[in-house]
């Protein structure tokens, strides 16, 4: 049987711009899986971190995918990313600074390293109902989704929310630094070749930069019907 069994929420969106906690909250309230893809881009940029991977070596990197296993773990408490298992390793903190995140928009422009995690995450959707988050779930990973949101915000306050994030972890935050970084990187992520952030034709476009959480949870579920 092919016909699907599954539901798929979609949220795409650029950097800071509250996809994960809306995504949570979203599944959560449905019940749904929370499928986190930027941690795994993350987890495998500390892979290639880790091993000193030349990004330009295309037989390494495909080396270096045979040995990648990614484990997702729910949050520990909403509030919270989802733990990452890498081999086993425990690397939930240290894929979360502004470093990884540069290095993980550099590592997802490789397409043998879009192939692998676009397989996994389409895996993932065929064995249950899930709220995927990225950048490209409702265009490239499940363009068949049921529902398909994308949410932007001004590029100032989107640095300003993930300063106030790191702040929060006890981290020192340059938000000069942090706005170059975060418009550093949609730029990379929106004109790279394959499977660039953008907006789905059919997706729901919410700007969240005047908007709390609840205000955009509210537009979400307002037009979730299951
Ligand atoms: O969402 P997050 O900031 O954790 O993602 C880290 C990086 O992973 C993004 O800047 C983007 O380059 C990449 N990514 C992607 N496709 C996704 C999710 C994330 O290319 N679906």
């Amino acid at each position: 049987m092919s016909e699907k069994q599954t539901v798929t929420i979609a949220i795409d969106g650029p950097s800071g711009v509250g996809k994960s906690t809306i995504s949570r909250k979203v599944a959560a309230r449905f019940g749904f899986t929370y499928l986190d893809t930027g941690a795994m881009y993350r987890a495998v940029a500390w892979y290639i971190k880790k091993h000193r991977i030349d990004l330009d070596d295309s037989s390494a990197i495909e080396t270096a995918l045979e040995h990648i296993d990614i484990d997702l773990l729910p949050a520990k408490h909403e509030t919270e990313d989802v733990g990452v298992l890498l081999n086993d390793e425990d690397v939930s903190e240290l894929i979360r600074s502004p470093e990884m995140s540069m290095l993980a928009s550099s590592v997802s422009a490789i397409p043998a390293v879009r192939d692998k995690l676009t397989r996994v995450q389409q895996e993932l959707g065929r064995r249950g109902n899930i709220v995927a988050e990225g950048r490209d779930t409702g265009t490239v990973v499940f363009p068949g989704a049921e529902y398909k949101f994308y949410l932007d915000a001004q590029p100032q306050e989107r640095s300003g929310r993930r300063a106030r994030q790191l702040r929060a972890r006890g981290e020192t935050v340059d938000e000069k630094k942090l706005l170059e970084m975060t418009i550093a990187r949609d730029k990379q992520d929106s004109e790279r070749d394959i499977a660039p952030l953008r907006k789905a034709d059919d997706a729901v476009v919410i700007d969240t930069t005047a908007l709390d959480i609840s205000q955009v949870l509210t537009v979400i579920t307002d037009k979730i019907s299951l």
